[in-house]
């Protein structure tokens, strides 16, 4: 069977705000791809908790940081990167490849060092996995920068992916 591109590389089981930096550090990481609904802030929300800001901007210190939002809104993904002053992709339509291509190029890495964090399996992980860059599956982010009690969708995903994974042995 060829490669599982439904298992990330890294699942810390930790919302984003509360993801160490040593770890990306030490797998070589020198650019960061993010997610932004459930990742960032619930998609119901239009500002970044403090601790998500705090975040990003220690973040910076080591990493190049572009969004990479699957969200059609420019608006909303506009407004959301000019929070943290970073460049941003929306109506990204992970997991197909073509703007992850592009966002790649204007990270100007080698695909070894750049990571793709987010809060879906189907979306963020396989996108990853499918360019050979390290993914990292962070839990749903809750409005108050704490994991989300009630964003089911990973579960449900991880449900669904251990059903693919036993079909298939
Ligand atoms: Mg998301």
């Amino acid at each position: 069977m060829a490669q599982n591109w439904l298992k990330p590389d890294w699942e810390p089981g930790l919302s984003t705000p509360n993801l160490p930096f040593e770890h990306l550090l030490s797998m070589g990481i020198k650019a960061i791809l993010l997610d932004v609904d459930g990742t960032l802030l619930p998609s119901n929300e239009l500002v970044l908790h403090s601790s998500v800001i705090d975040w990003i901007c220690k973040a910076k210190n080591y990493f190049s940081i572009h969004l990479l939002s699957n969200n059609p809104s420019k608006r909303r993904i506009k407004s959301i990167s000019s929070q943290i002053d970073v460049s941003y992709t929306y109506k990204a339509a992970k997991p197909t490849r073509g703007a992850l291509i592009k966002a790649l190029r204007t990270l100007n890495k080698d695909p070894k060092e750049i990571a793709i964090i987010g809060d879906r399996l189907f979306t963020d992980v396989i996108a990853g996995n499918r360019l050979g860059i390290y993914t990292v599956l962070v839990k749903p982010i809750g409005p108050n920068g704490m994991t989300s009690l009630t964003n089911k969708t990973q579960y449900i995903e991880q449900r669904i992916a251990n059903i693919i994974g036993v079909l298939r042995k």
